[in-house]
């Protein structure tokens, strides 16, 4: 079980800054909290700002065939986007991210655990729901689960060849991410990467 919040005023604020935006909701997971009102009152602000080309609201962004199929009729109005904002837990965003390889795709909430059996999701893209959710920082792609260590601030140097020191069968994940950025034109984003971060933030909600 997971709790989405919505990231601050402030980082939503900065996310969506002088950009024309494509927004994705999942209300897929019913069980669970989702902050729907706030983020419509939200993206109600930003239409009136003329800065949205167009809504996706949908249920289960966590399956590849259902969001290929749902984000199919709305190509254009991502292709008129500079970001797409997606409004779900962290493995939908990396769903989301992943198909639309050629788009930065941004985390607008955080997520959170809570007690209770884990839903199924029918992809590898993991979420740890740790909290803050890094995905901005890391082009779309979890540092928590894509990485053996865990690691939030750069690869652990051990790499070879593209695969991980821990599992030789598995990509680095720091690798993946760091052509993702560059890809993107968005390396910048790792020089954000060395902070104190918030692990603590869910602590509160999920009592
Ligand atoms: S950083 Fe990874 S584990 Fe943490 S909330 Fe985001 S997707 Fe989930
Ligand atoms: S090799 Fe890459 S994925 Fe493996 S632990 Fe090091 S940084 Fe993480």
């Amino acid at each position: 079980m997971l709790i989405t919040e919505l990231k601050s005023r402030e980082t939503l604020a900065e996310l969506a800054e002088g950009k024309m935006l494509f927004i994705v909701n999942c209300l897929g997971c019913k069980e669970v909290h989702f902050p729907e009102k706030e983020a419509a009152a939200l993206q109600r602000e930003w239409s009136d700002e003329g800065r949205i080309t167009g809504i996706l609201t949908t249920d289960y962004t966590c399956n590849p065939e259902n969001l290929k199929l749902r984000l199919h009729g709305h190509m254009a109005e991502i292709g008129a986007a500079d970001a797409v904002l997606v409004f779900s837990c962290g493995v939908g965003v990396q769903t989301i991210a992943r198909y639309l390889e050629d788009k930065p795709v941004y985390a607008c909430c955080d997520t959170y655990p809570l007690p209770g059996f884990q839903g199924v999701t029918p992809l590898e893209y993991q979420c740890d729901r740790c909290g803050e959710c890094w995905l901005n920082l890391t082009g779309g792609i979890c540092p928590i689960t894509a990485c053996s260590k865990s690691l939030l601030n750069g690869p652990c140097g051990g790499g070879k060849n593209g695969k991980c020191e821990v599992d030789s069968q598995m990509e680095c994940g720091w690798e993946r991410i760091y052509r993702r950025l560059e890809k993107l034109g968005r390396l910048d984003a790792l020089k954000g990467q060395a902070r104190v971060r918030n692990f603590t933030a869910g602590e509160e909600t999920s009592k």
